[in-house]
């Protein structure tokens, strides 16, 4: 019977018990699946090492020798066996804590010693090592790499480990070797020089050589990428199919404000908008997303985009993920409006007139009535708000626009929430300041078209970053002095962690004693997110305003808070800060024409990683570079945001930090045969609409189990 039809129950070494946990644990119901089982690591067997040798510890060596003495220590479960193990020139110490009487020691045999070293009194000790009788070793044991499985705690207990996984794929190596049928056509194979689907799964287990291991493990990866690649970019070419709004026209209000700009546009805004018009006016609907570094002019963009709709006739909203982000969009709005509707007042009846109202959980409900009633009959053309945007009671006339701040706070089912309000989609432009690696962006945001803000307004000096362990702080007090003498603000935030927000709140609020102590002569503010938002209000707009010198807060101010006054951004606690974070935060100071600085306190004593994040941000204050090392760093998992936006398949395989290349050339593949055949329903094609199926049921399963 085909591999992917054979119960996962009838194969040999597994059976009705182990087959249950195989199911719920890793989703392995056929024998295909547990093909699909890659190994995470090899060890190569082929090697043979010398007592003298050994090196490193926690390396896995094979050494031949004799066991020379041994004995038993203590009774029962205590019982202990230890034995010495000479390879000719010297010896090691062997020793057993478990399953004692099961270990069949002779003289004047020869073994095949086989486990991982760990250095104790001078000598080398082998924790329960391998250990068998050289005439039983047979050439398949000790020939190339040796694959290891990742198994989990409930499987280990049913005696699931590495070593049963091998043997039950080792025992469908002889069916496998039949030939089973490869998921990818011919042409893809050699066109990208890939191994088929059966030679690779034969190697990617029991490879013979290194070269022919890597050459399976890319195929495999090449096909996971592949997949995923074929279904964003299906799902993009079905959208892409969407009717949409017509916004043709360039109209008056949009000039009005073009002409009012105390500034010019930089070329990057420029071609960004333009980009963002020719969908506009494309007659399909706009999924697009706009990426550009803190400080890079994102908001004009948006706004500017919002009078294009307004102009056609559309009404536009823009979401923003805080409280605080909303009420300063909507006064950013209303200022760069304000020329505009100046006019208005002055009676001029050509006089462009835009309305913007704010909607967010703090309206009252008085407020809401005018509110609602606005938005559905049209008088309200921008609206901007939080996630109070999405409440039914919200009914627009004719929305034609979303903007949505900072994606990666919101979901998807959220996204899909605000298009269903309308018969047509609106267009949807996404904004986010946190720089997304490419290979990110082509996989979570891969159904999305790209727009980039690749300059900054003229005349912005990068911020200085310097980092301080906490023993310094003298020094880091004389320097906020010094700043706030030369009139300068200063932020001091420190880290929240959600689990304990009583003991954070404790940390802030000590901090903010410290502060007051520390500069009796000057105003500190203080803001978190445990408070009333009107509270918040009043404590930024101290701070704005320049009646406080010192901003204390959590991690509240991390995103759009515009103040060009604060040139000192000081970092509690910067080990507790994910890179992405640190460069956002960063991203507050450096807004005005005077130098500013990051100042990253940590303690002494820190890992590895730690070190590494802070040297990068000391290092540069280019976005798209804090994140890739950001992804080298943590791994693609664990990016905020991964889980939810969510890739259609599970990766088992393949690296988004790592594997660029192969995606690179993945897409390419996926994108050559939809070009062709959008529906995939040439003959030829049918095999990858089935295998996408076949993934998809496979995906909801393993959502439903886990
Ligand atoms: P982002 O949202 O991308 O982080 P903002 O939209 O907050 O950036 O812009 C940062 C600051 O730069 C704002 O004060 C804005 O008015 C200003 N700004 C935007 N575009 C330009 C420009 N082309 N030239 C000069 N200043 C600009
Ligand atoms: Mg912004």
């Amino acid at each position: 019977m085909e591999l992917s039809y054979r119960d996962i129950t009838y194969c040999k070494n597994v059976g009705a018990k182990r087959a249950d946990i195989l199911r719920s644990e890793l989703g392995v119901r056929t024998a295909m699946d547990m093909l699909r089982q890659y190994p995470y690591k090899y060890i190569d067997r082929s090697r043979f090492y010398r007592i003298a040798e050994i090196a490193d510890e926690d390396t896995y060596v094979q050494i031949v020798g004799e066991v020379t003495e041994w004995h038993t220590i203590g009774i029962g479960k205590a019982q202990r066996l230890s034995a010495t193990f000479n390879d000719g020139s010297h010896q090691c110490e062997l020793v057993w804590f478990k399953g004692v009487q099961y270990v069949k020691l002779a003289k004047g045999v020869k073994y095949l010693l086989f486990g991982k070293p760990s250095r104790f009194n001078h000598t080398y000790n082998f924790v329960h090592p391998d250990l068998t009788p050289w005439n039983k070793v047979t050439p398949e044991m000790t020939q190339g790499l040796e694959p290891y499985y990742n198994t989990t705690e409930k499987m280990k207990k049913s005696g699931l480990n590495s070593k049963v996984m091998r043997s039950i794929i080792a025992e469908l190596l002889p069916d496998l070797r039949m030939g089973v049928p490869d998921t990818m056509g011919m042409d893809i194979l050699q066109q990208y020089r890939l191994m088929p689907l059966t030679e690779a799964l034969v190697n990617v287990h029991f490879p013979r050589d290194t070269q022919s291991m890597q050459n399976a493990r890319a195929r495999l990866k090449f096909e996971e990428l592949f997949f995923i690649q074929l279904q964003i970019l299906r799902q993009m070419k079905r959208r892409e199919m969407n009717e949409g709004f017509r916004m043709p026209l360039v109209g008056s209000r949009f000039h009005s404000l073009y002409k009012s700009l105390p500034f010019e546009l930089t070329n990057a805004q420029k071609r960004v908008i333009r980009e963002i018009h020719e969908d506009l006016k494309s007659g399909r609907q706009m999924n697009r997303l706009l990426q550009g570094d803190v400080g890079s002019g994102k908001t004009l963009v948006a706004l500017m985009c919002c009078l294009l709709a307004v102009d056609n006739g559309y009404q536009t909203c823009i979401m923003a993920p805080t409280e605080i982000l909303a009420n300063q969009h909507y006064e950013t709005l209303k200022k760069f409006l304000e020329p505009l509707n100046e006019q208005l007042h002055m009676n001029n009846e050509e006089a462009p007139y835009v309305n913007v109202a704010l909607l967010t959980g703090s309206t009252t409900k008085k407020q809401r009535e005018p509110l609602h009633a606005g938005l559905r009959d049209g008088q309200i053309h921008i609206l901007i708000g939080t996630h109070a945007l999405l409440e039914d009671e919200v009914q627009w006339r004719n929305l034609g626009l979303v903007i949505i701040d900072e994606q990666h706070r919101f979901g998807v089912a959220q996204r899909a929430r605000l298009w269903s309000k309308n018969t047509m989609p609106p267009h949807v432009l996404v904004m986010t300041a946190t720089p997304i690696p490419r290979t990110l962006a082509m996989t979570l945001y891969g159904d999305l078209q790209v727009s980039i803000i690749d300059e900054l307004p003229p005349g912005r000096k990068p911020v200085h970053t310097v980092h301080y362990s906490l023993q310094r702080r003298a020094q880091v007090y004389s320097f906020i002095h010094q700043q706030i003498e030369q009139g300068r603000q200063v932020y001091v935030v420190y880290p929240l962690i959600k689990e304990n927000e009583k003991m954070d709140l404790q940390d802030l609020q000590n901090g903010y004693n410290e502060l007051c102590e520390a500069f009796p002569e000057y105003r500190i503010s203080m803001v978190h997110g445990q408070m009333k938002a009107a509270d918040k209000d009043i404590q930024m707009q101290r701070f704005a305003s320049g009646e406080t010198q010192i901003l204390v807060a959590t991690t509240v101010i991390e995103v759009g808070v515009n103040v060009p006054n604060a040139t000192v951004m000081v970092i509690q606690n910067a080990e507790r800060f994910g890179l992405s974070q640190l460069h956002q935060l960063r991203g507050r100071v450096g807004r005005g024409a005077d130098q500013s600085y990051c100042l990253l306190l940590t303690d002494m004593e820190l890992s590895n990683e730690t070190r590494k994040r802070m040297d990068i941000m000391v290092a540069t204050n280019d976005g798209f570079r804090i994140a890739e090392a950001d992804l080298q760093l943590r791994g693609p998992g664990d990016l905020e945001g991964t889980q939810q936006s969510g890739l259609p398949f599970e990766l088992h395989i393949a690296n988004l930090s790592t594997d660029g290349q192969l995606l690179e050339l993945a897409r390419h593949a996926a994108k050559e045969i939809l070009d062709a055949d959008p529906m995939l329903t040439d003959e030829r094609n049918k095999m990858y609409k089935h295998r996408l199926d076949v993934l998809r049921i496979e995906a909801h399963n393993w959502a439903d189990i886990s």
